[in-house]
């Protein structure tokens, strides 16, 4: 009998740290060894691969309510989306119900993901931050549960900076993180009063409501309410120049500032608001896209290390979803779809825009298991973690269009885009589930991911 249930031989292993020629051996769903010539019976030969860490979303939200409907792609459709585009966990948010508690949000989620293929964890959004909430923080974090996210924005979960402020110093004595989404709530709501009242109604205002300006004035005070209560934060989604340099200058002063940022901020721009029709409907997301400018600006932010992750807010609505602001702007379901094309696009464009693929292994897995506390468990290749891998193919050219992806929806925003190397097979825990573009795997084979405390980046 092997000593190994499979090997992986032949490929080159690419982590966050090292590039080297290795073969994987693998027990039990765990990496047990790595070097040469290892034999076993059953073998997977990678030559002329590459064999990367399974990417890991920090930013997911499947199957979850937004004005009067659901995100369109739930656990099953989105996990195996996913394996399928090289991801091999990811962290959805919760969200704490209206009246409810933050264990009525961890348990409806946990019912919503024991549907998933790949492993996930949960963050909380708190949206009434109540004695009770704050009081929960601490089982929470024993739960696996150990980061909590604010919304500066939207009526039905924003918090006040009082609220964010108990929410900031009950999570650091409890030793767990707190992520924000940074925009300004009442610039917004004035923008966006003006705009409708002169009839300005389509998709495209979506994003001259909510201009940069708003989202970097929202990063500051979410940076100041940190340095006061002596927390660390991670900023989620940066779009902007206007936010990001908040952060750089708070890193540079030495506070505990993370921030990620996500694919469509460097590959799409304001000007698909314009495209005919209600097409820019599709591209109707909270921050907006911006103007093209920024994107050389995030690039090297991501590579100077001053942007640690980038995740991708995948949040599906269906044209005909998105149709419920086809008169109002403000009633588009806000999100769009990315959880499979992530990894294809990074590994990429990263090195296009001088990032090695080192690199890009860092800022889309190993970084976000540090940080959100799967390291080493998730997001390297080494003994003793879990198998979770991507076989890479560089040569394998692939135009993205909706008809190649498995994400469910009716259109990518990333249409007619070529990338230059795509995943051809994906091990979770040692199971191959995903090949040559099809999941192959088990159904509801994923795992709750109970973490551990955050690593400040
Ligand atoms: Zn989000």
């Amino acid at each position: 009998m092997s000593k190994f249930d499979k090997v992986i031989k032949n490929g080159t292993i690419v982590t966050a740290s090292d590039t080297y020629k290795g073969d994987i051996g693998i027990k039990d769903g765990i990496i047990v060894e790595i070097s040469q010539n290892l034999e076993g019976d059953n073998v997977i030969d990678a030559s002329g691969k590459l064999i990367i860490p399974g990417g890991i979303d920090a930013h997911t939200h499947l199957d979850m309510p937004f004005g009067g409907t659901f995100s369109s792609d739930d656990f099953e459709s989105g996990s195996k989306a996913a394996a399928i585009g090289g991801t091999t966990s990811f962290i959805d948010y919760s969200i704490q119900p209206a009246g409810g508690t933050l264990a009525d949000a961890v348990n409806i989620w946990k019912e919503k993901g024991s549907k998933s293929c790949v492993d996930y964890g949960l963050h909380v959004a708190i949206t009434k931050a109540d004695e009770n909430a704050l009081a929960e923080i601490p089982t929470m974090v024993k739960e696996g549960i150990t980061s909590f996210k604010v919304f500066m924005v939207y009526d039905a979960m924003r918090v006040n900076d009082a609220a964010f402020m108990n929410i900031l110093e009950k999570s650091k004595e409890h030793g767990a993180l707190v992520g924000v989404h940074c925009e300004n709530y009442h610039v917004i709501n004035h923008r966006t009063k003006q705009l409708l009242e002169a009839g300005k109604t389509e998709p495209k205002y979506h994003a001259v409501s909510r201009p940069a300006t708003c989202e970097g004035e929202a990063a500051n005070r979410a940076i100041t309410l940190a340095k006061l209560t002596n927390a660390p934060l991670y900023i989620v989604h940066n779009s902007c120049e206007e936010s990001i340099s908040r952060i750089k200058e708070a890193r540079e002063a030495g506070l505990p500032i993370m921030g990620e940022t996500c694919p469509q901020y460097v590959m799409l721009s304001e000007d698909n608001y314009d495209e005919p029709g209600f097409n820019g409907a599709k591209y109707v997301m909270s921050p907006p896209l911006r103007s093209n400018k920024n994107w050389d600006y995030i690039w090297q932010q991501l590579k100077d290390g001053v942007i640690q992750t980038v995740a991708t807010d995948h949040c599906p609505f269906f044209m005909k979803q998105k149709e419920l602001g086809k008169d109002d702007f403000t009633k588009i379901p806000n999100g769009g779809p990315g959880i499979e094309t992530r990894m294809s696009i990074m590994l990429s464009e990263g090195p296009k825009h001088g990032l090695s693929l080192n690199k890009v292994v860092e800022v889309t897995s190993t970084n976000v298991a540090k940080i959100f506390g799967m390291y080493p468990k998730k997001g390297t290749i080494a003994v003793g973690s879990d198998a979770d891998l991507v076989l890479y193919d560089e040569n394998k050219e692939v135009t993205l269009t909706k008809d190649v992806l498995h994400e469910n929806v009716d259109y990518t925003a990333y249409e007619g885009i070529k990338v230059n190397g795509y995943p051809v097979m994906t091990l979770s825990r040692g199971d191959v589930i995903a090949k040559d573009g099809e999941y192959i795997g088990e159904n509801n084979r994923g795992e709750f991911i109970k973490r551990g405390k955050s690593i400040v980046l």
